[in-house]
């Protein structure tokens, strides 16, 4: 499987954790960079995430969620769910304040 990331046009913040969004990964395609309507996921909170026209993000409704193919959400809960046991593991570090 091959894992690819790229950088957004500029740093966004969760609108659940308030932590710092500045890149994308996306798993098994080349292209990396988001388009609006992508579906995303915070890697600090496991939140299930949009992509706004202006590339920042917004927070799925069950609304969204609704509308997904049963193998994509099926595949958004397992990344939850690894998200949630990696975060007990390892921890985010905490973003340097300046
Ligand atoms: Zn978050």
């Amino acid at each position: 499987m091959s894992r690819r990331e790229s950088m957004l046009p500029r740093a966004c913040l969760c609108p659940h954790c308030g932590a710092k969004l500045d890149a994308s990964t996306e798993l098994g395609r080349d292209d990396a960079a988001p388009s609006p309507g992508d579906y995303s996921m915070c890697l600090h909170c496991g939140v299930i995430l949009i992509y706004t026209p202006k590339l920042d993000v917004r927070r799925a409704e069950l609304d969204d969620l609704a509308k997904l193919p049963r193998e994509t959400l099926l595949l958004l809960m397992r990344a939850q769910y690894a998200q949630s046991l990696a975060s007990r593991l390892h921890p985010p570090k905490p973003e340097p304040t300046n």
